[in-house]
Parts: C-alpha cells; sequence; structure tokens
C-alpha cells in the first residue's frame, strides 16, 4: 500500500514551527510496512489544499492530511477534502454534540464558529478525537481514500495509533505480522554500511533501513508476514546476508549499547582498560565508559598543556592548537598509557577545535582514526568516543582469538 502525508499550514511554509507531525506518521507508518514516496506540505489555501491531495492521491492509494481541522476561517481542510474527492461537506448533529460536550467537559464556551466543525464530507466515516474538539474523518472515494487529521501533535498522535494505523492494518488484510529487528554497528560510516548493503535496501519486504546516530548506525529489518513465524524466518534470511557484508561492526541488536558490550567483554575475558580523554566534555566519555572492573580513565579533562607534559613536549605548545599533530598525540599517550599502567586494552582520544586523535591500543596490534576537526562540535565527545570505543572493542575480540580481519 502506497500512502503520502500532507501537511497543511502556513505556518510550516513560513518555517515557524517545524513539521513533525510528517515525520511522526511517517515512522508509524514504515513500521507497519507502508510505503511512502511522497511528502507534500501546503499553505492554508482553498485551492491548493485540494489540489495537493488530487496529485497525492493520484499517486498513492491513501492521503493523510494533518492540520486545518479547527474553526476558524484559515481553517479549511474539510472544505479542500470535499472538493478534492467531489463531495458535499454534510451537517453531523451528532459530531455538534460531540464538541459542545468537549467544551461541557473544558467548562468553556463553545462559540458560533464551532458549529462548522461539524460539517465533514459526505459519506465519510468520523473519527473519535477524545483529547480535542476537531472532528477527524476517512473518506473512501473513488479516487481513493483521505484520512484527515488535527495539526496539535498530541491529539494527532492519539488518533493515528488508536484509529488510522489499526484501520491501514485491516485494509492492507493478510501480512497482519510485522516484525523488526535492528542491528547496532558501531566503527563504520554509514555510507560505507550503504555501499555494501545498498541492494538489500531496495527491497519492500522486509525492508532494510538505515539510522545514523552520533558515530554509530542502526540497520533496521523490518518483515511482513502472515504469521511470525514466517517473519522471524524472513527477519533471519536478511540478518545473515547482513551479517556476512558487515558482521565485524555490529556489536549488538535492539537497544544494546556499545559500552554495555564491550565492558561485558573485558569482563569477561578479565582485561584491564586504561583511557585518556583530553578534549572539553572528557567527564562525558568518562561517565560513559564507567569504572571498576579493571576500568579507569586515566585522565579525562580538556587540560592539553599537561598532555603535552605528559608526552614530555613543551607545554607551551598547546597555546597554538593548530599546529599540533592529534593523531600523533593520541597515539603517543596510548602507548605511554599502555607502557605505564600494564593494561590490556587502551583508548586515547585528544579532540579539540583543530583536530581529532583517537587511537585504540591492544598488545597485538594498534589502530588510530584523525580528523580534521573535532571539539567545537558539541556532540564531539559523543562521536569520538563511540570510534574510541568501537575500535577498542573490535581488537579484543580480534585479540581473543575471534578471527576478525
Ligand atoms: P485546531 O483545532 O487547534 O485549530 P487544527 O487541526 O486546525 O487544530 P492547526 O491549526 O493546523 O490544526 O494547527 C494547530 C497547532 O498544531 C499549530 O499551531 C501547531 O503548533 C501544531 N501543528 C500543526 N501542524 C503541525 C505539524 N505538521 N507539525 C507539528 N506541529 C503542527
Ligand atoms: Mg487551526
Amino acid at each position: 500500500m502506497n500512502v503520502e502525508i500532507i501537511s497543511i499550514g502556513t505556518e510550516l511554509l513560513l518555517g515557524e514551527i517545524v513539521d513533525t507531525n510528517s515525520a511522526y506518521i511517517a515512522r508509524k507508518l514504515r513500521d507497519i510496512g507502508v510505503n511512502i514516496f511522497y511528502l507534500t506540505t501546503v499553505g492554508d489555501n482553498l485551492e491548493r489544499i485540494a489540489a495537493a491531495i488530487r496529485a497525492s492521491l493520484a499517486r498513492a492509494d491513501v492521503v493523510i492530511t494533518t492540520g486545518g481541522l479547527g474553526p476558524t476561517v484559515d481553517d479549511m481542510t474539510r472544505q479542500a477534502v470535499a472538493q478534492a474527492t467531489g463531495r458535499e461537506l454534510e451537517f453531523h448533529p451528532e459530531l455538534l454534540d460531540q464538541i459542545a460536550e468537549r467544551f461541557r467537559q473544558l467548562g468553556a464556551q463553545m462559540s458560533e464558529n464551532n458549529r462548522v466543525q461539524a460539517y465533514i464530507p459526505a459519506g465519510s466515516i468520523p473519527i473519535h478525537n477524545r483529547l480535542g474538539t476537531a472532528p477527524c474523518f476517512i473518506v473512501e472515494s473513488e479516487i481513493g481514500t483521505v484520512i484527515s487529521l488535527p495539526g496539535v501533535p498530541r491529539e494527532m498522535k492519539d488518533i493515528l495509533d488508536a484509529s488510522v494505523i489499526p484501520y491501514l492494518r485491516e485494509r492492507m488484510g493478510g501480512l497482519g505480522i510485522i516484525k523488526a529487528l535492528v542491528l547496532r554497528t558501531a566503527g563504520i560510516g554509514e555510507s560505507q554500511i550503504d555501499a555494501r548493503i545498498s541492494d538489500l535496501m531496495t527491497w519492500t519486504n522486509p525492508t532494510v533501513g538505515l539510522a545514523a546516530h552520533t558515530g554509530q548506525t542502526d540497520i533496521r529489518i523490518t518483515a511482513r508476514a502472515d504469521t511470525e513465524a514466517e517473519a522471524d524466518r524472513m527477519i533471519a534470511e536478511a540478518e545473515a546476508i547482513i551479517r556476512e557484508r558487515v558482521g565485524e561492526y555490529i556489536y549488538g541488536t535492539g537497544t544494546e549499547q556499545l559500552e554495555d558490550v564491550f565492558r561485558a567483554l573485558l569482563r569477561e575475558r578479565g582485561w584491564k582498560l586504561a583511557a585518556s580523554y583530553t578534549g572539553p566534555e572528557g567527564e562525558v566519555f568518562a561517565a560513559r565508559l564507567g569504572s571498576g572492573d579493571g576500568i579507569t580513565c586515566e585522565t579525562c579533562d580538556d587540560d592539553l598543556a599537561a598532555l603535552l607534559a605528559r608526552l614530555g613536549m613543551d607545554p607551551a605548545e598547546a597555546s597554538d592548537p593548530a599546529s599540533l599533530d592529534y593523531c600523533y598525540l593520541s597515539r603517543s599517550e596510548a602507548k605511554r598509557l599502555a607502557a605505564e599502567t600494564g593494561a590490556d586494552v587502551v583508548i586515547a582520544i585528544v579532540t579539540f577545535d583543530a583536530g581529532t586523535g583517537i587511537t585504540a591500543l591492544t598488545a597485538h596490534e594498534e589502530r588510530s582514526r584523525c580528523y580534521a576537526f573535532g571539539g567545537a562540535n558539541s556532540e564531539a565527545p559523543y562521536w569520538a568516543g563511540t570510534w574510541g570505543m568501537s575500535m577498542a572493542w573490535r581488537l579484543s575480540r580480534q585479540a581473543a582469538g575471534e578471527g576478525l580481519q
């Protein structure tokens, strides 16, 4: 089934509010295996809304609109849907009663213009809006189905979850089970994953999609099937192919966190980890890494001069951060830590505006990543930390003989 979303409101076009409704609806539809090929935003203009609905219906089976269901003159969705689907607006006394009841509950005065909300396209199915006054509706017309939801996010979400998703699932008939599996990767960029599995990303069932977070990427497999066993089988097949191609970067599934998986591996081997982080917000990294169980963040602060002194360099060089080689600094710090602490695994991160060096080290091997940017970005402690941990995690697995590259 193909669905399109139309968000309605001039304030969206002016950039005064951000269209979070479309994103929410799109995610929910993805989860039930619906295809979306277009999102449209249109202002509060009758002709343009009607034209947008017609254009979407020419491509899709179902169009979901949000916004413009209020009682004021600039709320034109009811009329536009009627016009686009060739229907009259029809007065529903029971909807007016519901609106009046809602106002009574709120202890507010219903105004005369709320009457217009009781007019919906002829033959449409009203949907109950328990959190607001605007009645919503589904029009099943000859040229396709239009579902109109309010603009207020809280109301829209409630109706989508309670009424629209069940309606769409029912309409899709069969293939009623939707299951998803998220494979979590770190230590590989989104574009590199994409390059390795792009052929799978054109599948329609199961679907395979990517979501990048700071320094890590999730691969999501979603399958629709008649039975749970069948959905599980489809997911397992897709998972096997993905693991074959990027398996060494997959540290977990679902909501598993890299730091937990890494700590569990260290604990299992009885290995000691020593880390050092030099850059703004070092405490973010230290907190994420945790301590105890042989894990220590030896120094996690932003004192660049102290780092240079520890490495036997001239601390005065800290006054010209752009002149420093961050790769060299993180490597030297990693080696120093390994020698001084005797730790089995070492992570050293140096990240400032001018550059980032990340080094992971075990007794067998050393890996570094270096960038000409860094700590100015407030997410730096997180992504640099994720890269450092993912490199250390992979080296640790390798050293533990799990046969990785
Ligand atoms: P109301 O009965 O409150 O008038 P409505 O269906 O007419 O509801 P709008 O007037 O279009 O909805 O929007 C009401 C409010 O909901 C807007 O002021 C805005 O804050 C929010 N809103 C509307 N559309 C969106 C959207 N696409 N994304 C996020 N928020 C939205
Ligand atoms: Mg409104």
